[in-house]
């Protein structure tokens, strides 16, 4: 039993604090949905537990169990056991799906078969084997991209995933597939799920244990599982403080401006 404790954590980007002190313990084996209005900071959050470069970490502490994971680079707190599904998942021309796994399964000094894992954890999603020898990410659909990410997660079986927004350009078949995909790994490994999303539907298959509700960088209340469906009906107004959204106001000044980031 292990648990992933975010205490006070508050970051900037470019001077402007975005997360403004977020306190959230996930436990082995649960499940912790965060749901929050566009531009609150839930990408930040994601961001800056895995150590995305770009942040300045004001205040606080993400650790898995006693290991503190602010003072340490991705790749080790990859190696502690986190894992984040990210909203947009980077394209890498030149490195196969199958080459980067192979090289982070050795990297685990894992001896498992990387070949069979894939196999079965591709098949488990619905996932073409055609991409497995496709440069990673590289001209996928944003569905097959989130596949793409759930089968990194089978297959280096983490302690804790972040996922942000999985459920965003998934078919409704591949959604199904996907989150019972997760639902099993919190059964079968102890897996620990914090998934950022803005649907419910995400919850049919993938069971949350608590929802919170995410804005203005911090956590404002939290719920059992009926929370995710009050919040898909009555939308986040209760917590939004005027103006609405801060895309909105840029998209005013810049009429370019990507309203959904
Ligand atoms: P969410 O995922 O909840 O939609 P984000 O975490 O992506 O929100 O963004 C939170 C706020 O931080 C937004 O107002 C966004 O414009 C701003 N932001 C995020 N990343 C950057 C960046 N690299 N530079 C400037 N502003 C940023
Ligand atoms: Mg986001």
């Amino acid at each position: 039993m292990s648990q992933l404790i975010i205490e006070g954590l508050r970051a900037a980007v470019d001077g402007q604090e975005i997360l403004k002190g977020v306190d959230l313990v996930v436990g082995s084996g649960e499940v912790h949905a965060v749901m929050g209005p566009n531009g609150s900071g839930k990408s930040t959050l994601s961001h800056v537990i895995a150590g995305r470069p770009g942040y300045d970490v004001l205040g606080g502490s993400v650790r898995i169990d006693d290991v503190e994971l602010l003072d340490r680079p991705t790749w080790q707190r990859a190696e502690a056991g986190l894992f984040l599904a990210m909203q947009y998942p980077t394209e890498v021309p030149g490195v196969s799906l199958r080459d980067m796994l192979a090289a982070s399964v050795r990297t685990a000094d894992d001896s498992s078969d990387i070949w069979e894992r894939l196999r079965v954890e591709a098949e488990r999603i619905g996932f073409g084997a055609q991409f497995l020898e496709r440069p990673l990410n590289v001209d996928l659909s944003g569905g097959e991209k989130k596949r793409n990410e759930t089968l990194q997660l089978g297959v280096l079986r983490p302690a804790f995933a972040i996922l942000d927004e999985l459920d965003s350009g998934l078919d409704v078949d591949a959604l199904r597939l996907v989150s019972q995909r997760i639902e099993e790994a919190t059964s079968e490994d102890g897996l620990g799920v914090l998934a950022i999303t803005h649907y419910s539907r995400l919850f049919n298959q993938l069971k949350p244990d608590v929802v919170h509700v995410f804005a203005d960088g911090k956590i404002q209340e939290s719920g059992g599982p009926g929370l995710a469906d009050e919040l898909e009906e009555t939308g986040y107004e209760r917590w939004v403080t005027a103006p609405a959204a801060a895309g909105s106001a840029g998209l005013l000044d810049d009429p370019f401006a990507d309203p959904f980031a």
